[in-house]
């Protein structure tokens, strides 16, 4: 799946999953802190492809999220595609082919996902202010990067990192910090989730079931069949699944934001 599509989907889960504590578990949200959630959410689904490295020296290159801060997250994609590419090798079984990089391994599991998850919430309640600021600097810029790909495209890698720092500073000024700190951690790894599940449905697959050994196998590839699974940048892809989350996303909210708005002007149902 491509870049948008995935923080699209993201963004979709979250604001869906909203609607539904909100609906059948009676848990209410500030409008901030819904609008937090879905940005690290959509942000949180294009992490896991920081694992595919371009050309840092060039500035080429990579998937969306890598070209995010320009030659910054380039370098890092960079880090991550050898670690992942370490992390395979060191744990690889005999059935386990041969690989020249570590795109689609260690960052598309469950595990990676709930470390993720933790260290988030984690670095948030040990450091406080400056951590929280930094994570949601860096998960407003994807989101930025992946919903607004067209515009973020034009404006250039400097407005995006602009325009997130000023977000983030905002958020953190405004945000409550007891909820807030284990709701960014759980936006981050409920997103690498929703990530994983998207490359499940293309053909190529994830090793979701990492690290469990399977005929000689660490890494196994689960995928769609052929036949029906997804081909990136299709035309299923981009017009349809996209139009199905949008709608998703839209419903969701108006589920979410119609009570108050009615209650506002008194009007009873
Ligand atoms: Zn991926």
């Amino acid at each position: 799946m491509m870049g948008p599509s995935h923080a699209l989907s993201g963004a979709a889960v979250w604001l869906a999953g909203s609607w539904a504590l909100d609906q059948f578990a009676d848990y209410q949200q500030s409008p901030l802190a819904l609008a937090v959630g879905t940005a690290v959410c959509a942000g949180g689904a294009l992490f896991p492809d920081l694992d595919l490295s371009g050309k840092v020296t060039r500035n080429q290159g990579g998937a969306t999220v890598a070209r995010t801060f320009g030659v910054f997250s380039l370098f890092v994609a960079e880090v991550m595609e050898k670690i992942s590419l370490g992390v395979y090798y060191a744990t690889k079984l005999s059935k386990d082919p041969r690989r020249n990089n570590g795109h689609r391994t260690l960052t598309h599991t469950i595990p990676f996902t709930l470390l993720v998850g933790w260290g988030t919430t984690a670095l948030c309640a040990a450091y406080g202010k400056w951590a929280v600021i930094t994570i949601l600097f860096f998960m407003f810029g994807l989101a930025l990067r992946g919903l607004f790909d067209g515009w973020a495209e034009r404006a250039g890698w400097v407005i995006v990192t602009l325009a997130s720092a000023g977000a983030a500073w905002f958020t953190f000024v405004n945000l409550p910090g007891g909820r807030g700190y284990p709701l960014i951690g759980t936006a981050v790894g409920v997103g690498c989730f929703v990530h994983i599940l998207g490359d499940m449905i293309t053909r190529a697959g994830v090793p979701i079931l990492w690290p469990i050994p399977i005929r000689r196998r660490m890494w196994t590839m689960i995928g769609l069949p052929n036949s029906i699974a997804l081909r990136t940048g299709s035309k299923t892809e981009v017009v349809v699944l996209r139009a199905v989350l949008t709608v998703i996303a839209v419903l969701s909210t108006a589920g979410l934001i119609a009570p108050s708005v009615l209650q506002r002007f008194n009007i009873d149902v």
